[in-house]
């Protein structure tokens, strides 16, 4: 009797939680453009870009595509996403880009790195100037170096939880004429520090206000300077301002189920590991080895599996539909994790299968 109200109490939490995740499944849909055929340091920075934000999607519920084609940017194709990341590339033709201004213009959200905003005398796109807050690319550092970044609002939500100053990875840095700053709808939230003037050997930033990281308060948009080279993702506090900002833009939109209690706020490893499942895995594991071993003359009643005439449970009684629970919930992140590492489709399955054979036995 007692085995069979284990059976039933697991399987109802098992689909209780299956029907919870279904219910919220996705929160939202980003769709990050990219583009292959650009300067090297570009690419670099594309491929490592969709690595960590694809990464980010494992226990968080969010859709992440990406197409390497900017002729999909039209309405049709993307009105169901909530974000629009442009990683390395910007819309061109005129259809992409009044695709792109309507698309802003009804609340849509933008995340942009580095050459996202690059635009000059022959861009013609006068929106999106205005889009980014009036600035137009007027110099640029060279050779890619660090650079001292001054936070300049600790208390917006992008940037509250960083120090005041802080080194950012190698970058080539844009300046902006005339800044965003000074365009009242902006709010720039960080910025080159002036301790890195002279910035640069061969293309020097002398001097001047250096806006890298700002919104528009118009429109649901972050722009990010940071987008040359593999090093990107290579600093943890860099690494938190650009989720924060991911976050932010996601969390802005009204109609999209915000990341406030998303999983992305657990305590994760940089391997996208979660703590929390760990520590029951460990523990259930433990207990298992420990109840095998339980059955001495004199240890409490509670600890142990009760007789079949009692109406009741003990320790023991739990710990195998706990560990069946632990697993259950450990599929789809196995799974996941198998996708990450681009384990084609059966391949994958299979694997995660024998994975939990293993595990189990
Ligand atoms: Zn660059």
């Amino acid at each position: 009797m007692k085995k069979l109200v284990s059976l039933i109490l697991t399987v109802a939490l098992m689909s209780t939680c299956i029907n919870a995740q279904a219910q919220r499944y996705p929160r939202f849909k980003v769709l990050a453009f990219y583009n292959k055929h650009v300067e090297r340091a570009h690419v670099e920075f594309a491929d490592d870009a969709i690595k960590f934000f694809k990464g980010l999607t494992i226990g968080n519920g969010f859709v992440f595509d990406t197409t390497s084609r900017m002729s999909d940017l039209t309405d049709e194709k993307i009105k169901d996403y909530q974000l629009l990341m442009m990683i390395n590339d910007f819309p061109h033709s005129n259809e992409q880009r009044k695709a792109f201004e309507k698309y802003m213009e009804t609340g849509g959200g933008w995340l942009g790195f580095h050459v996202a905003a690059y635009n000059d005398r022959t861009t013609n796109w006068p929106w999106f100037v205005n889009f980014l807050g009036g600035g137009v690319f007027n110099r640029n550092s060279w050779p890619p170096l660090p650079a001292k970044l001054v936070v300049d609002d600790n208390k917006h939500p992008v940037t509250k939880a960083l120090p005041s100053t802080f080194i950012a990875p190698l970058n080539e840095w844009y300046q902006w004429k005339p800044s965003p700053r000074e365009n009242k709808k902006v709010k720039v939230l960080a910025s080159l520090s002036v301790d890195n003037y002279p910035l640069g050997l061969k293309d020097i930033l002398p001097d001047g206000d250096t806006p890298v990281v700002w919104t528009n308060t118009d429109y649901r948009m972050i722009y990010l300077n940071m987008g040359h080279g593999d090093n990107i993702f290579s600093d943890a506090t860099q690494n938190k301002l650009i989720i924060d900002a991911f976050r932010w833009v996601v969390g802005a939109d009204k109609k999209a189920i915000h990341l406030k209690n998303s999983i992305m706020t657990q305590a994760t490893t940089p391997s996208g590991r979660v703590f929390s499942i760990d520590i029951m895995r460990g523990i259930t594991l433990c207990l298992m080895l420990l109840v095998n071993d339980l059955f001495e003359p004199g240890v409490p009643s509670w600890m142990v599996h009760t007789k079949a005439e009692t109406d009741g449970m003990g320790l023991a009684d739990w710990v195998f539909p706990g560990f069946l629970f632990m697993a259950g919930l450990s599929i789809p992140y196995a799974m996941a994790a198998r996708q990450k590492k681009e384990i084609p489709g059966s391949g994958c399955y299979c694997m995660c299968y024998f994975e939990r054979l293993a595990y189990s036995s």
